[in-house]
């Protein structure tokens, strides 16, 4: 069934977990050229975070799970990307209602936590932050939907078209975040954040592909 089940969102969360391991010193390397060079280790900490609660409160519904996940990002990343991730989920949380919501659904919530990054950090498309990787991402997963995909097909459209946003980056200017402080010289660099956004879609897309 082409539900969003609990056990779905568990395998994503546990996936973002790995992938932001396996990546941690790619996200450092990236954040160190226009940043603070903390990304991947802030992401790093707030995952193994979200999995040992995730482990602890084993949630029922597939909104807990992203709520609780949200909240723990929230309370343990220090850096702006901690906030930003655990409203996003936060959000995405809270809007998904029911045990088994349906693809329409999920793209409600993601809608939701786009919204709630946008609101909280300002940014919008071409600022050269996580918003360029996530905008695309949710778009794809719209059109994909009225086109009639289902969850894989739609949650892999999504991945490319944040891989795809990230990229896009790299000639940008950032106008948002720590990287803004240089101003021009944060061309010819891809966003970390731009990037991690891409490996929790890619997260997403194999998840579902299960
Ligand atoms: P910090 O910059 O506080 O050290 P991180 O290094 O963990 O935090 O995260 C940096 C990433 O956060 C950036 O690459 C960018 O994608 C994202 N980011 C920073 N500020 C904003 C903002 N105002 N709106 C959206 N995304 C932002
Ligand atoms: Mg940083
Ligand atoms: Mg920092």
């Amino acid at each position: 069934m082409d539900t969003v089940t609990t056990d779905l969102v568990l395998s994503w969360l546990r996936t973002v977990d790995e992938r932001v391991r396996e990546h941690a010193d790619e996200l450092t390397r990236l954040d160190s050229a226009i940043g603070d060079g903390d990304h991947g280790s802030n992401l790093h900490r707030g995952f193994v975070a979200v999995t040992a609660a995730l482990t602890r409160s084993s949630p029922s519904a597939p909104g807990e799970a992203l709520t609780l996940a949200g909240r723990t990002l929230i309370s343990t990343v220090g850096g702006a990307s901690g906030p930003l991730y655990g409203s996003a989920l936060r959000a995405a949380g809270k809007t998904l209602d029911g045990v088994e919501p349906m693809p329409g659904e999920l793209l409600q919530a993601l809608t939701a936590g786009l919204e709630a990054v946008r609101k909280l950090g300002g940014a919008v498309p071409g600022d050269k932050t996580m918003v360029d990787a996530f905008t695309p991402a949710v778009e794809a997963f719209a059109a994909a939907l009225r086109a009639g995909s289902g969850l894989p097909a739609a949650s892999a459209a999504a991945a490319d078209a944040a891989e795809k946003g990230a990229r896009s980056t790299i000639p940008l200017t950032a106008r948002k975040g720590r990287a803004s402080y240089l101003g021009e010289r944060s061309q010819g660099h891809e966003d970390p954040g731009a990037v991690s956004t891409a490996l929790v879609f890619r997260a997403l897309a194999d998840a579902a592909a299960d």
